[in-house]
């Protein structure tokens, strides 16, 4: 699929600034794709659709994550973690990709997830750094995103989790255990 089309697919699903978001994160995965010789069709497509779901309600997701026998733990935290896999799943049935590196990207663009795929960081990291973005200690991410990819991915993910304990939000159980693994790999 070329980019004008996928563009032209997830533009009707977002409103102006998760589209514009969009974009930003298209141009930061391809940068990312070049800097670490990933697959840079691939890493356009994931970023193009990784919010594809953002918009949908609440008992939309709910109903796909029960219907389509994902992992239930998901209901049991923030809805804000639905978008992803429920994406990938609507991604596949509604717009036809079918490349299962490209749904994995989608699927686990929030929480990530131990053993990520080259792909998964890029479009993680880049969701987390794209131009758009504006909080504290992005900018050093950005930095550690052009050097190294799994550093980078260690800062943003301990970041979210001081962000989310800060705000005394429950934390999902595969963002734990992405920092984990990130962790042990960096020792
Ligand atoms: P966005 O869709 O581009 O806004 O970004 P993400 O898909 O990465 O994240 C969506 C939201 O999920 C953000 O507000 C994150 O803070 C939140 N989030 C990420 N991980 C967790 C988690 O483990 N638990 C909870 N409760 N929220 C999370
Ligand atoms: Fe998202
Ligand atoms: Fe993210
Ligand atoms: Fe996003």
């Amino acid at each position: 699929m070329k980019r004008e089309e996928a563009l032209a697919i997830v533009r009707k699903q977002l409103k102006e600034q998760r589209y514009i978001h969009t974009v930003g994160v298209m141009e930061t995965a391809i940068e990312l794709a070049k800097i670490y010789g990933a697959d840079i069709q691939k890493a356009e497509l994931a970023a193009i659709f990784h919010d594809y779901a953002k918009f949908r309600t609440k008992e939309e997701m709910k109903r796909i994550i029960i219907e389509q026998q994902m992992p239930q733990d998901l209901l049991a935290y923030s809805p804000e973690l639905w978008h992803a896999p429920v994406g990938a799943y609507l991604v596949q049935t509604e717009v036809g990709i079918q490349d299962e590196d490209i749904l994995q990207a989608i699927r686990y663009h929030t929480s990530g997830r131990p053993n990520m795929t080259l792909l998964e960081k890029i479009v993680y990291i880049a969701d987390y750094i794209e131009p758009n973005r504006s909080f504290p200690g992005v900018d050093e991410v950005r930095a550690l995103a052009r050097e190294h990819l799994d550093r980078a991915l260690f800062r943003a993910l301990q970041n979210t989790i001081q962000f989310l304990m800060d705000k005394r939000e429950p934390i999902y159980p595969d963002t734990f255990h992405t920092y984990n693994d990130i962790a042990q790999k960096l020792k």
